[in-house]
């Protein structure tokens, strides 16, 4: 069985800035957001299970979902909130079972979600990286890259647990606050990784 890490952090951390590392090292990730979205708009059942959940007003003529429409309703309605992430959870945790399943030659795989640890998917994995940075340069990144206020950002953090929630439930901590050099820190727990697999030991 290959080895599973989820890796995750808060908004603008820098999370996908490291995947993206382990990628170049030829490590495969499952990008669970992304895959979130993408399920959204092509799983039959999910598709299904969301009209009847939101309505088919929630989707466009096409047939596409108005994640616009979903996302204004649930950021005001935690029920709302909660139906959506357990409709959209179980779909992903299978997505990903599928996936890993075609991964078997690689020393280890990862897993990025924003919400490993809210979502309870850390526990599906052997280890957990959480990518720290501070709040200020999180805002900042954010604002820079999605072309909005600090003060949505600040909401969009608001909703997710805190690094100090998070920091005991995470096996490895990295941090990315562009001063300590990333690449060193990526490729010391990518040997980590690869000396935990008994079949490379
Ligand atoms: P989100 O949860 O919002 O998707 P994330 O944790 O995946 O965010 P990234 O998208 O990787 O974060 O990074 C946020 C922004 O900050 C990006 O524009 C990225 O290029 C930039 N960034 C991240 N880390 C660094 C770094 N060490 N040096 C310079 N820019 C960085």
């Amino acid at each position: 069985m290959t080895l599973k890490i989820g890796i995750t952090g808060g908004i603008g951390s820098g999370k996908t800035t490291v995947c993206k590392i382990f990628e170049l090292l030829g490590i495969p990730v499952f990008y669970a957001d992304a895959e979130a979205r993408e399920l959204m708009n092509t799983d039959k059942d999910l598709m299904r299970q969301l009209a009847v959940a939101f309505g088919t007003t929630a989707f466009s003529a096409s047939g596409s979902l108005d994640r616009k429409y979903i996302a204004d309703i649930v950021f005001q309605d935690a029920d709302a909130l909660r139906l959506l992430n357990n409709l959209v959870h179980p779909a992903v945790f299978r997505a990903f079972d599928a996936w890993v399943t075609n991964q078997r030659n690689a020393p280890y795989i990862l897993k990025e979600a924003a919400l490993l640890f809210e979502s309870d998917s850390y526990k599906m994995c052997d280890y957990s990286v959480l990518v720290k940075s501070p709040t200020d340069l999180k805002i900042q990144r954010v604002m820079q890259r999605d072309k909005i206020s600090a003060a949505d950002v600040q909401l969009r953090m608001d909703r997710q647990l805190s690094d100090d929630q998070k920091q005991p439930l995470a096996s490895f901590t990295l941090i990315n606050d562009e001063k300590q050099l990333l690449i060193p820190q990526v490729l010391k727990l990518h040997e980590q990784f690869i000396s935990m697999n008994p079949l490379l030991a």
